[in-house]
């Protein structure tokens, strides 16, 4: 169906402009040095894994926490971004949670995919002064 293969490529687009608009993470959160979002994805609530994913987002990737939906076609999926601001605005570490994709799919009414993730955030410890703190340390 053509109908189908543009509302397709009108959602990429608007993933694109939605990943711009977020801006980086440097930008709006400098404080922070990695997040790790560890994401496991299910066609249903009934425990059937579909996929388990980490998702690592670093001071130059985009501020945005949309992940999209495992199901073919569905222009929905979790945004996990009011989590992961809360947790921020906390001062927190780490947070789990769980969303369900509230796309429907043909046949039944039922949620068709759902995932339950763990978020971790890195602080930059550039707030503890010890002195040789400097910058420089790249790479691991
Ligand atoms: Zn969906």
């Amino acid at each position: 169906m053509a109908r189908r293969h543009s509302s397709r490529s009108i959602r990429a687009i608007e993933l694109a402009k939605e990943r711009l608009d977020a801006g980086l993470l440097s930008e709006k959160f400098p404080q922070i040095s990695k997040i790790t979002i560890l994401a496991t994805y299910y066609y249903d609530r009934k425990g059937s894994v579909l996929m388990v994913r980490t998702i690592n987002v670093f001071p130059n990737s985009s501020a945005c926490f949309h992940l999209q939906c495992p199901i073919k076609d569905c222009a929905l999926g979790f945004d996990l971004g009011p989590d992961i601001m809360e947790l921020i605005r906390k001062g927190g570490k780490s947070a789990k949670g769980s969303a369900a994709c509230s796309g429907k799919d043909g046949s039944d009414a039922s949620i068709h995919s759902s995932i339950s993730y763990e978020i971790t955030i890195q602080y930059n410890s550039a707030s503890r002064s010890d002195g040789h703190a400097k910058s420089g340390s790249k790479g691991v």
